[in-house]
Order: C-alpha cells, then structure tokens, then sequence
C-alpha cells in the first residue's frame, strides 16, 4: 500500500489531526463548492427545495439522507451532469452547467455504478482513461494508491464487485483532480475492503483533495467527514461537524442498568429518580445531561450498599440516532 495511504491509517482519530502542507494549501484558497437557492424540479415536482451548501477546499464533505431525498440530484447538478431549475451553483469558480472540458479534467466521479471494458486489464483501462487528462497521475501510482496493484493484469470483466468499486475510484483519480465525488463509494463491501477504502478516503484528504461523499454509513460519515450535511424532502435539514451535529453534543445520554432483585426501588439515590424510568423486570433508565455526575453519585451510592451492577451501560445518542431524529421529523 501506498506511503500516503499508510501514513493516513496510522491516525485513527484522523479528523482532528494537524493539516498537513497541502490542506493549509488548498484550505487558504476558499470553497471549493457554492451553492445558493438551489432548485430542481421534475414535471412540476420539486426534488430539491433551495438549498444552501458551501464546501472547503482539502475538506472531506458529507451528504447524507434518506432514498428519494434528493442527494443524487444535486451531486449531478454539481457535477454539471443535470441542469437545474433555480438557484446558484458555483464549482471550481465555474458553474457546472456551462463549465468545459478544462473545469471537467478538474475533477473526479466515482457514480454508483460504471461499465470498464471487460476486456482490458486494469492496467490498459486505467492507461486508457490517463489519455484524456492534461495532466494524469502515473499509472502504477494510482494502482498502489486504490489497493489494486496485485491485480493490474487482471481483466476488468473478472473482478470481483469490491476490486470493481476500487477500480472505480482508480478511474475518478486518474486525471488528478482537486475535486472528487463518490457516489456511495463503499455499498456492497465487506468490512475489511471497508476500511480499505476509508483509509484511500482518508489519503485524499491528506493529498489536499477536497471530497464530496455521499453514503448512507453513519459510521463511514464519522470517521471521514470533516462536515456533515442531512438532506431530507429537498430540504438541508441540519449541517454540522459528526459530534455537532443536530444538537448531539447536548443531547441528553441515558444511563441504564438492572436493579438487583434484593433492593427496592424506593432505595435508590434521590439525584437518580428524578428522571428514571423503571420497567416491571427492574431495568432502570435514567435519562440526563451530566452523565459523569450521576455516574460518580451512583458508584458512590452502589459501593455504600455492596451491590455490583453488572449490566451498567451509558448510551450517548450516536450519529445514527440523530440522524434517524432529524430524517423522521422531516418526513
Ligand atoms: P437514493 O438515496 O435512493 O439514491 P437520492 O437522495 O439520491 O436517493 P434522487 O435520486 O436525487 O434521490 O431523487 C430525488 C427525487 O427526485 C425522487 O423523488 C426521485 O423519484 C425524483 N427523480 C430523480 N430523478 C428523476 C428523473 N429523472 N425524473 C423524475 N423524477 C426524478
């Protein structure tokens, strides 16, 4: 695997790491993506309602939302694939809709789904499409960078469909571009072809590429986006950072456990029944702002009586939750 690659994997925690030379590059020079009052409708339906989105540049940029909200008409529309109805659309200091073959050499495109010729290996066809840029990554660079160098004299036609998804992602990088979609980059792979991609993903970002992702992973969001947007009905419904995002830092957390058969509920901390629930089979739910707080009273309160609670759990609400919260409502 590519240095790049290895050095972006060493980071778990990668977002909140120091930018390296070619972010403070590209991030110093403004939105990559403007977006203002956009609007596009089908035979007098709106699919996208006026949405608002500005995208840095050398940032990992997230759009997610439930099937049918409209994430693929927009990336089109950016891409300069689909024309709109409304609004203002700025991409690479050009709009897509007029934008030449100079802006489209400028950036990548990982769709959904994409026909390689079957026929050649993946050398030939990654060869192939480097003919059609200025200025195109090398080849066997490329190869290392994606996870496919072992396989560069297979045939197209013969990979399997995670080999394929990174055979597309070879294509969209080809031609170096500043600017990278991927549609749904990692559907249909296993985990560890999963983390594999994350971790290209993720050495994009390192290279100072800016990356426009969509996914329906809250966990692939997590771990790659540096900002996250929830479309749902045509609407931004909320924009943020993972942590950030839809209030989920000041959500309350719920802390849990099963009361032990020998004490009563009465017996409890006082601070704990303020907001507890408590079910026939004795499973306890406090809901609360300052876990940690009520942690300290409850460890103090356990120890004091010799009781043990096993099954102790706090649940912080996950991305998915908020998600979830922000999508139903706006349905
Ligand atoms: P998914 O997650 O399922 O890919 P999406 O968020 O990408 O969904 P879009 O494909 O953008 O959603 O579709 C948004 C809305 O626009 C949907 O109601 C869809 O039926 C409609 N739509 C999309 N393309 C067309 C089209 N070519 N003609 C008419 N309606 C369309």
């Amino acid at each position: 695997m590519n240095v790049e690659v290895s050095a972006a994997s060493e980071s778990l925690s990668r977002k909140g790491s120091a930018q390296t030379p070619a972010q403070q590059e590209s991030s110093a020079a403004g939105p990559v993506i403007e977006v203002r009052g956009l609007r596009k409708t089908y035979d007098g339906t709106e699919a996208i309602a006026g949405i608002d989105l500005a995208v840095r540049a050398g940032e990992v940029f997230a759009f997610l939302g439930p099937n049918g909200a409209g994430k693929t008409t927009t990336v089109e529309i950016l891409e300069g694939y689909r024309r709109r109805t409304g609004g203002e659309v700025c991409v690479l200091g050009a709009d897509p809709a007029k934008a030449g073959r100079d802006w489209r050499a400028r950036i990548g495109v990982v769709l959904q789904e994409s026909e390689p010729e079957a026929e050649l290996t993946v050398q030939e066809c990654l060869s192939l499409y480097a003919g059609y840029y200025p200025r195109p990554r090398r080849v066997g660079e490329t190869l290392e960078l994606v996870g496919l160098a072992d396989r560069r004299g297979a045939r197209c036609g013969r990979l399997s469909g995670g080999q394929r998804r990174r055979l597309d992602v070879a294509l969209a990088l080809i031609g170096d571009p500043e600017l990278i979609f991927l549609d749904e980059p990692t559907t249909g792979f296993d985990p560890a072809a999963r983390q594999s991609a994350w971790q290209v993903i993720a050495g994009l970002r390192d290279l100072g590429k800016t990356v426009f992702l969509t996914t329906h992973y809250m966990e692939e969001a997590e771990y790659l986006a540096d900002r996250i947007a929830v479309l749902a009905a045509g609407r931004i419904v909320a924009e943020g950072t993972a942590a950030t995002l839809g209030g989920r830092d000041t959500e309350a957390s719920i802390i849990s456990f099963t009361l032990p058969p020998e004490v009563p509920a009465a017996d409890l901390p006082p601070a704990l029944t303020a907001s507890v629930t408590i079910t026939a089979g004795g499973q306890v739910e406090a809901t609360t702002k300052s876990p940690l707080g009520l942690l300290g009273v409850l460890a103090e309160w356990a120890a004091a009586r010799g009781v043990d609670l096993p099954d102790l759990d706090v649940h912080r609400p996950t991305l998915e939750d908020v998600y979830l919260q922000l999508t139903r409502v706006s349905r």
